[in-house]
């Protein structure tokens, strides 16, 4: 039997198979020579103390005990190119893991995209970054793998349900990413490894029988005696099915529209909304690790900062270490920021959402709107963001420093957001009350995290696509909308998750409650 053990160690012996095994060797009183083989199970890192360590849960195999490096393989999909069909709308996590499950379960899925697959998405980014072109239908939001394709890839998540969570990571392994990713205690994938996975995944989508559809957009859902019947594209296609799972996106505004005005019930949701705060990574990295330099070992460091102000959570949120500050709009006429990092995290700069709770309250000014208040509040940040930078897809900005002193920013230096940015004071981007919390917030953060308040900090506004502004609502136990029969809100759209790892497992949540009821 292997000995497992939790033992917290320098970076630099955690990260040298040899010092490793020398230091457990001493630990258990053996020889070196006695062990066979280290398995690492788990490893985070301890940076509460000035001299940071590695915390690791280890098996241990002695010389003769017998060790099998275990391999992760794909669960038994079925071919169901003949089967019964379900649709699923949207291709982001949500939609790609329900389709996933739905296989499994020997149902055929018939995904819908909007946007392109991985590739020519790609050409799309590039206009948005180097053009300021917005592509209503690919953006960084939109296309085969959702708004987690070109992101940061970050995979933990709140929930408490760590079965669930291994399984999606263990999928994400089969699927081609690194093992390392069940060991980390805060996992991430980075953009350049992403769109191989989902890429592999849409094609045994395929293999299996399944469909998938890019470059259609759901344009209408067909309803009848309040009972689904299949979904119009924007070509005027019609596709047949009693079921939907509709897994479209906390993005896709005209889904909620359409919902609303076809008086599907649809709720207002409370939100975050704030800026992305972009500071120089070795910055962080002297504060987060007690250290002038971060050297070797350790990986560029995260922060993570909440404080209540005025009554309300002001926090960070989807931070990017060794990242870069991406155009996420998906409409002409809007800006919005949100974060990405490839897989090493090795740029020169940190990013992240910092962001206030709002309340429903806070929508008043949009009431005529109905469910859509919160939506169209946060439209018009956006919209006045975009006037306020020169109508381009540049975003007003901010030295943080000058931004809680109420003070124009007399230069604002290259950051590493590629459209570029436009000094303006920050307090008119926002409602009066939100400006007050983060000018507060942000001189508060500075005495929790030492050096974090300063004017080498850069805001760019606005952080605002953090969840969705709508519920759709769902019974709980059926998971089926409440007046809809056979249809599935899904995925953050819907207002059930809130990141890769959620939104996939709430999608494989709702192909299994959906094909209970197709038996
Ligand atoms: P989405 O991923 O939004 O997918 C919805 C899909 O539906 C889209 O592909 C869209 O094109 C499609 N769609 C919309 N309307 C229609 C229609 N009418 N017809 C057909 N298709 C439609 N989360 C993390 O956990 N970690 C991170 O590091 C991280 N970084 C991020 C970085 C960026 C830049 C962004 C934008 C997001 C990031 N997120 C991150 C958030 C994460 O991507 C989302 O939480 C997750 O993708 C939500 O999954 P989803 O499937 O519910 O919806």
């Amino acid at each position: 039997m292997p000995r497992e053990l939790l033992i917290q160690v320098a970076p630099e012996v955690a990260a040298n198979l040899t010092l490793l095994n020398e230091h457990l060797a001493k630990l258990m009183h053996v020889k070196t020579a006695e062990i066979q083989h280290v398995a690492i199970l788990k490893r985070s890192i301890d940076a509460r103390q000035r001299a940071v360590k590695i915390n690791l849960k280890v098996n241990v195999f002695f010389q003769g005990e017998s060790f099998e490096e275990s391999k992760i393989e794909l669960p038994d999909y079925k071919n169901v190119a003949n089967a019964q069909e379900v649709i699923v709308v949207g291709a982001g996590p949500a939609g790609l893991f329900a389709a996933l499950q739905l296989i499994e379960l020997g149902v055929k899925p018939i995904v819908i995209e909007r946007g392109k697959d991985v590739r020519g998405r790609r050409r799309d980014l590039k206009a948005i970054n180097r053009d300021g072109i917005v592509n209503e239908d690919s953006n960084y939001c939109f296309g085969e793998g959702g708004a987690g394709t070109y992101s940061d890839g970050k995979l933990y998540t709140r929930s408490k349900k760590r079965g669930d969570v291994d399984r999606i990571l263990a999928l994400l392994v089969a699927f081609g990413a690194t093992p390392e990713i069940m060991v980390e205690a805060h996992p991430h994938i980075g953009t350049n490894k992403l769109p191989q996975i989902i890429q592999d995944i849409r094609e045994k989508i395929i293999e299996c029988g399944g469909q998938v559809l890019f470059e259609t957009r759901v344009t209408d859902i067909l309803i009848k005696d309040r009972e689904i019947q299949g979904v119009i594209t924007q070509n005027g296609d019609v596709i047949e099915a009693k079921k939907i799972i509709l897994a479209t996106g906390h993005s896709a505004r005209d889904i909620f529209e359409l919902l609303d005005k076809k008086k599907v019930l649809i709720e207002a949701k409370p939100f975050a909304l704030g800026v992305r705060a972009e500071h120089p990574q070795s910055l962080i990295d002297t504060i987060q690790y007690s250290c002038d330099f971060r050297g070797e070992f350790l990986p560029p460091a995260p922060y993570s900062i909440v404080k209540q102000v005025n009554g309300r959570g002001m926090y960070s949120f989807c931070m990017c270490p060794g990242g870069v500050i991406a155009p996420c709009a998906t409409s002409p006429g809007e800006v919005v920021t949100n974060g990405w990092s490839p897989s090493k995290r090795d740029q020169a700069t940190a990013n992240s959402g910092i962001v206030v709770e709002l309340k429903l309250e806070d929508f008043k000014p949009f009431a005529k709107f109905g469910a859509l208040a919160g939506m169209e509040f946060q439209k018009a940040i956006e919209q006045k963001a975009w006037h306020l930078a020169g109508e381009t897809q540049k975003v007003p900005a901010q030295r943080m420093v000058d931004f809680t002193q109420s003070k124009v920013s007399s230069d604002i230096p290259k950051t590493s957001y590629v459209p570029g940015t436009t000094s303006v004071e920050l307090g008119q981007v926002f409602p009066a009350f939100l400006t007050q919390i983060m000018r507060e917030g942000f001189v508060q953060f500075g005495k929790s995290m030492r050096g974090y308040y300063t004017n080498d900090a850069i805001l760019h506004a606005p952080e605002s696509r953090t969840s969705s502004p709508v519920r759709i609502p769902r019974d709980n136990a059926t998971l089926e909308h409440l007046e809809i029969k056979g249809l599935y809100p899904c995925g953050e759209g819907a207002g059930y998750a809130g990141g890769i790892i959620s939104a996939a497992i709430d999608g494989e949540k709702c192909a299994i409650k959906c094909v209970e009821t197709m038996k």
